[in-house]
């Protein structure tokens, strides 16, 4: 198994809920490391073009408003496999499927407000950590 990054989002649901460190605690003990992070505050240009792949779906309009209506916690994580890692410990996306123990599960609301985000592949990996951190925020990271 190779060591990867992968990009992470607290979103801002589990973040007004005060659940920030539980979600980097349900990571860290599923095996991966924070190796840069942040809160912020989305833009709607930032979040409309973020969540671009999915501007055709009914829900879109209310992802954006969702997504920018508080701050969230943008993430970069390492550790074996992290990309699909990542994924398995957040659950499935509607937190009503999501497996027991999942930060979905014991976090999220409902399909739309699903505390977390993750990449889906090593090219929306790169794609997305290099859209929300800088490179020389990334540069700090190498050692
Ligand atoms: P995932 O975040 O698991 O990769 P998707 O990429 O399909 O899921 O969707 C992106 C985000 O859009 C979801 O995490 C969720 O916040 C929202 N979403 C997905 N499907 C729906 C839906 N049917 N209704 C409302 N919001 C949705
Ligand atoms: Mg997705």
């Amino acid at each position: 198994m190779a060591i990867e990054r992968t990009f992470s989002i607290v979103k801002p649901d589990a973040v007004k809920a005060n659940k920030v460190g539980t979600v980097v605690g349900l990571l860290e003990e599923g095996g991966l490391t924070v190796v840069a992070q942040k809160m912020i505050r989305m833009t709607d240009a930032q979040a409309k073009e973020f969540y671009g792949v999915h501007k055709e779906r009914p829900f879109f309009g209310d992802l954006v408003a969702f997504m920018t209506e508080g701050p969230c916690v943008v993430q970069v994580l390492e550790g074996e496999n992290a990309i699909l890692r990542n994924r398995e410990i957040m659950g499935a996306t509607n937190p009503e499927e999501a497996a027991d123990g999942t930060i979905r599960k014991i976090v999220g609301t409902n399909i739309e407000r699903n505390a977390c985000h993750g990449s889906d592949a090593p090219e929306t990996a790169a794609v997305e950590v290099a859209f929300f951190f800088s490179g020389s925020e990334l540069a700090a990271l190498a050692r």
